[in-house]
């Protein structure tokens, strides 16, 4: 039987009944990623052995109720897993083998997960295309000549590949939904405080937010609920009760009220994501949703404000890598002089330039006119979603203005930072957002259209974009 074309629901309960083994599963998966990832190079970080002896484990378990039982699961290289390499995509931490087991992993690993390995990114999470990872480029599984997307490209890109069944990523202003769109599979961003970021690898600690990838709304929903939950050990961890994501998922959407930004019009669209968003609205209509206009007049300020923020609290993030705690380490003749020396020979480029950007508006003089007037146009942002939400139930619009782009066509970090500019608002305003495949272009790239929740309504969310998935044709409808 074949493991790896079944979701995270089927897997689960085949691996339960015992009809296919744990062990049978690895051996598929292990297989599988041998024979594909020379091409698409998903994963960074992989020991075959540690995931047979895993899938052994899970085998002589009595319990087999973990919601993600025997389950093969990718997790982006930002998350720290007891005794394996954790690199970020960086250079500057490879050689670094995590000592403890961040929040998501032990409760995947609780849960049942057999993970298989962990996957390419942006280093530190930076960038759109995982053309930015230290180690080497990933390729779209659907055409190996585009970008999966990125930061969590790999992660995508796994999963469409079908190398797993399901992923996590981490999204600070976009890189969960941006590669799931390119990639073609659904991802989702969680409200801001949901997952607990214990064990993530800062980036820009306001934003950052892991969330998983799956085939499905409901594959995500099922990971959701295996990763959710207070966590002491979060500061930013909001304390709410546990909640069953799949709850609400096949009831009826008939009178939900779906908002469709109007300052969305300013920005230019590929013909064809504009054709597929208009299908998308269409879909919602026909299943008795109600459309209406809503406004967030600070829209176009969401871009130089990330572009504020991120570095800035990157820049203070990443003080902590200086060759003397972790991973690289480059002798100087002196501390400085190693310090030094580690940091120029172990970040790439776009790091060092935000780490430059946010030292540069955090400096004394300049933090009021920069940081500071940030925060507050971000606090205008969240004000126009807090309004929006008053009179809708959520938001649709597409995840990015374009399809994949061909690796190494965009050279411009500026027109780089542009694919985020539907996703970042989102981040700064800490809301709920998912991506799921709603159409191809002419060339068979995948478009992904984003839906947005009120802060914490993820079930109502993923309800909204169930009823939109199985109206556009479900998981093999597209
Ligand atoms: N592409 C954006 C950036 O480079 C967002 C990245 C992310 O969400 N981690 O910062």
């Amino acid at each position: 039987m074949d493991i790896l074309n079944k979701t995270v629901e089927e897997v689960a309960s085949i691996a339960r009944s015992g009809e296919v083994s744990v062990k049978e599963i690895a051996e598929q998966t292990i297989n599988a990623i041998k024979q594909k990832d020379s091409k698409i190079k998903a994963f960074v970080h992989i020991d075959f052995d540690a995931v047979i002896k895993r899938s052994e484990e899970l085998d002589a378990k009595k319990d087999k109720s973990g919601v993600l039982f025997g389950v093969p699961v990718a997790i982006k290289d930002n998350m720290n897993m007891k005794d394996t390499e954790t690199t970020a995509g960086s250079k500057i931490l490879s050689g670094y083998i995590s000592p403890y087991d961040a929040t998501v992993v032990e409760k995947l690993k609780n849960a049942g997960a057999l993970i298989v390995g962990k996957t390419n990114m942006d280093e530190f999470a930076m960038g759109s295309s995982t053309e930015n990872s230290a180690f080497f480029n990933t390729h779209n599984p659907v055409k190996p000549e585009y970008v999966p997307g990125g930061s969590s490209g790999g992660s995508a890109a796994a999963v469409k590949a079908n190398e797993a069944i399901a992923s996590l990523g981490s999204d600070t202003g976009g890189s969960i939904r941006e590669p799931a769109a390119f990639c073609g599979v659904t991802g989702l961003k969680p409200t801001y405080g949901r997952v607990s970021r214990y064990g993530l690898i800062a980036f820009a600690s306001s934003l950052d937010q892991i969330g998983p990838f799956g085939k499905t709304v409901k594959d995500t929903a099922i990971m959701l609920n295996a990763i959710a939950g207070f966590d002491p050990r979060d500061e930013t961890s909001v304390q709410t009760e546990k909640e069953d994501f799949t709850e609400l998922l096949g009831k009826d959407i008939k009178g939900k009220k779906i908002g469709v930004i109007k300052e969305v019009r300013d920005f230019e669209l590929q013909e064809e994501v504009k054709n597929s968003f208009n299908d998308t609205v269409k879909a919602l209509q026909n299943a008795g949703a109600i459309i209406e206009e809503v406004s967030i007049p600070h829209l176009k300020y969401a871009l130089p404000v990330y572009y504020i923020i991120a570095p800035a609290e990157a820049s203070a993030n990443l003080a902590r890598f200086d060759g003397v705690r972790y991973g690289l380490k480059v002798e100087g003749k002196d501390l400085r002089e190693t310090y030094e020396k580690t940091r120029t020979e172990g970040f790439g480029t776009e790091v060092k330039r935000r780490i430059l950007i946010g030292t540069f508006t955090l400096s004394a003089g300049y933090y009021d006119a920069y940081y500071l007037k940030a925060s507050k146009v971000r606090r205008l942002i969240s004000n126009d979603f807090e309004k929006a939400f008053s009179k809708v139930d959520a938001l649709i619009l597409p995840t990015t203005s374009t399809t994949a782009f061909k690796l190494g066509s965009i050279t411009n970090p500026l027109q780089m930072y542009m694919n985020d500019i539907f996703t970042i608002p989102i981040s700064l305003a800490g809301l709920p957002a998912i991506s799921i495949p709603s159409g191809k272009d002419k060339k068979g790239l995948p478009i992904g259209m984003q839906l947005v929740g009120k802060w914490l309504a993820e079930k109502e969310l993923l309800q909204i974009a169930y009823a939109v998935e199985q109206e556009l044709g479900g998981k093999n409808g597209i």
